[in-house]
């Protein structure tokens, strides 16, 4: 997905088969050199020239970024693993829905066979689709790096506007997302000017697990496109747990999240109405995640 006029920069192209391999050749081509994975936000940047690269490291043949699997209690998602694969994957249902539902919604068909899910979270995007969603979810990140490699809890993941927790060099290896015995929904939605291929205005992720006794055991909220970062909504998250499950709770959750937003002026939309929807689009997608709580029991 980087065209010969975008690569202008561009000197060397390497693609390593295993992740040591990659790391070395980061090491060894130094500050000048940048992983590609799809390539889908890397082509677009180093089009206009505002990321020069002099080597790209392509990870897209490394099949340990590939997998895609369940590990007794973890879903694992290698970083590499594309939009689309996810989108059709079945293994997503029952326990991740939403990542199925954000991955479905980013950009075409065209975008998504290419995009991946490691380079939506690297790019660290506030509006990256699947970022609230992994919030919400609970989700840990592997990366690898010259060091060996570590675990990290994806709410330390996005440190600032547009950058992540990754130091230089590092790569991100997979996403894990916990799958509970207990029954779980849950639900992203994502408001936009357009029903396809746009960037969103704001999007919120709710997940739920229920308790035996029908209240609300555990619960996740992610919000996007409302702070410099993508956002987990600790405020509506308290209102949620332990609350027995209905319209009174989701609104008390929805009126909870705004206070955790930080929203700006941009060219899709105001601050102002992104303050306003972030409570409609919580109290929904908590009405939806419910639902499915339930049907998964
Ligand atoms: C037409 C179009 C529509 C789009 N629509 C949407 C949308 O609706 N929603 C949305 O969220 N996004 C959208 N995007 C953005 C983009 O498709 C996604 O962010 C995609 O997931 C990026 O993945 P990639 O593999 O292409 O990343 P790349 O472009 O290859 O990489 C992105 C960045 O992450 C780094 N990187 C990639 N993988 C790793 C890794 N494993 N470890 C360390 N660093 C890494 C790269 O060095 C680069 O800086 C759209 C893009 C286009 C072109």
């Amino acid at each position: 997905m980087v065209s010969a006029q975008a690569a202008t920069s561009v000197r060397s192209f390497v693609a390593p088969d295993t992740v040591v391999g990659a790391i070395e050749q980061r090491h060894r081509l130094g500050d000048t050199a940048i992983y590609l994975s799809g390539g889908t936000d890397l082509g677009v940047v180093m089009r206009r020239h505002l990321v020069t690269p002099e080597h790209l490291i392509d990870l897209s043949r490394i099949d340990e970024l590939r997998t895609l699997e369940r590990v007794d209690g973890t879903i694992v998602i290698g970083s590499a693993v594309t939009h689309r694969t996810i989108e059709l994957s079945g293994l997503f249902v029952g326990h991740a829905e939403a990542l199925r539902e954000a991955c479905a919604t980013v950009g075409s068909v065209q975008t998504r066979n290419v995009g991946t899910l490691g380079g939506n979270l690297c790019n660290a995007s506030p509006a990256a689709d699947t970022a609230p969603v992994l919030l919400a979810l609970g989700a840990v990140v592997e990366i690898a790096g010259p060091d060996g490699r570590r675990l990290l809890p994806i709410d330390d993941f996005f440190v600032g506007y547009r950058r992540t927790a990754l130091a230089p060099g590092e790569i991100l290896t997979s996403i894990r997302i916990p799958v509970p015995d207990a029954p779980r929904g849950s639900a992203f939605l994502k408001l936009g000017r357009r029903k396809a291929m746009e960037i969103s205005i704001a999007s919120v992720t709710v997940r739920l697990d229920l308790a035996s006794d029908g209240t609300i055991a555990a619960a996740g909220v992610g919000l996007g496109s409302v702070a410099a970062t993508p956002v987990r909504s600790a405020s509506a998250e308290r209102v949620l747990t332990g609350s027995p499950p209905g319209p009174a709770t989701w609104d008390a959750a929805a009126h909870a999240a705004v206070g955790d937003c930080s929203p700006i002026d941009d060219v899709r939309a105001t601050q102002e109405y992104r303050a306003a929807m972030v409570p409609v689009l919580v109290a929904r997608a908590a009405g939806i995640a419910f639902g499915r709580a339930r049907s998964n029991a």
